[in-house]
């Protein structure tokens, strides 16, 4: 129960429930972003640097928002990193559950000072500050993802 500004009681008519969780998939436009998704499935993940006023788009994008100018370049970047932040996945959010095992994702720092984040792998203790190559394949479920494998 609720009151107005009369301090006149009323009653609240809306009842509400929770749906059961519904799985929202859509098509992702990336007509003008193909190289970056094709760099994926190649091993290389791309991201672009303004030709004009030299800013640096991760994920990349092809129109710059800073001068307004559409010629970018695209750039690999290098294949080594450093860990910045990372979390262990116990409960898988929806569209992830097809993976039995706890997994891990991190958030690394690439030598061209880019932020990137993608799966760890083969980091039986990882911290902060480790060293990663940086990679990317096509998961069996057919999405690209990004890879992170420990090298210290
Ligand atoms: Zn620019």
């Amino acid at each position: 129960m609720r009151k107005t500004k009369s301090n006149e009681k009323v009653e609240s008519t809306t009842r509400k429930i929770k749906s059961r969780p519904l799985l929202y998939q859509h098509e992702i436009p990336i007509t003008r972003i193909t190289k970056f998704w094709d760099g994926l499935i190649e091993g290389k993940i791309y991201y672009t640097k303004c030709k004009k006023c030299g800013e640096q788009y991760y994920p990349p994008q092809v129109d710059c928002p800073k001068c307004l100018q559409r010629d970018v370049d695209w750039i690999p970047f290098s294949n080594q990193g450093v860990i910045l932040s990372f979390t262990q996945t116990q409960l898988k959010p929806q569209g992830f559950t097809q993976y039995t095992e706890p997994y891990t994702i991190a958030i690394v720092e690439t030598q061209d000072k880019v932020k990137v984040m993608g799966w760890l792998e083969k980091a039986e203790q990882p911290n902060v500050g480790m060293t990663v190559k940086i990679g990317s394949r096509l998961q069996p479920d057919g999405f690209p993802v990004i890879i992170f494998t420990a090298t210290d």
